[in-house]
């Protein structure tokens, strides 16, 4: 389906989006960058990113998440218990740190699972901002590990293919479970 149709289709009461559920194949596609092109789409896209994030609650949502295949992800770790929103348009990578950390993360993909998962301490990010300003982070600690995941999203990857495959299999096969008794 094509990301303009998915955001263009109408969020419920309060404006919220779905959020996909591993395994749904969509959280495994690439995004692809986004261009100029798109400005009226990613316009529409974000507020509602954030206050899906929110409601859920999250501190990180992408785009993939709720059915957009663009690079763009939203996240707010919230410092001090304070609203700080950060977009992440074609978010990238450019430098990381030898030292890494581990940490038990989360994802509203995968509602009520937990898992360690070892990654760089530090990384650098390059990436436009919501005014179309070419940004870079220096993130540390929950943020890093935040900004991370989220463009873990971007490439099509989750936080359970981080960890062993029996592990992964465990969580899945329980999310699976869960969601089924939920139905009932
Ligand atoms: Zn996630």
């Amino acid at each position: 389906m094509s990301s303009a149709t998915l955001v263009d289709a109408p969020p419920d009461e309060a404006g919220l989006l779905p959020i996909l559920m591993a395994p749904d194949p969509v959280l495994k596609a690439r995004a692809r960058t986004v261009r100029d092109s798109d400005a009226a789409t990613v316009r529409k896209l974000l507020p509602r990113l954030y206050a899906t994030m929110y409601a859920a609650p999250g501190i990180g949502l992408a785009a993939p998440q709720v059915g957009v295949g663009l690079r763009v992800a939203v996240v707010d770790v919230q410092p001090d218990g304070k609203r700080a929103p950060m977009t992440l348009i074609n978010p990238e990578v450019i430098g990381a740190s030898a030292e890494l950390a581990t940490r038990e993360e989360g994802c509203l993909s995968l509602p009520g699972q937990f898992g360690d998962v070892t990654r760089p301490a530090q990384v650098r990010v390059r990436y436009t901002d919501e005014t179309g300003a070419e940004r870079t982070l220096e993130a540390e600690g929950l943020l890093a590990a935040c900004v991370q995941h989220e463009i873990d999203h971007l490439d099509g990857v989750l936080f359970v293919d981080h960890l062993s495959p029996l592990k992964r299999n465990m969580i899945l096969r329980r999310l699976a479970k869960e969601r089924r008794q939920k139905a009932r």
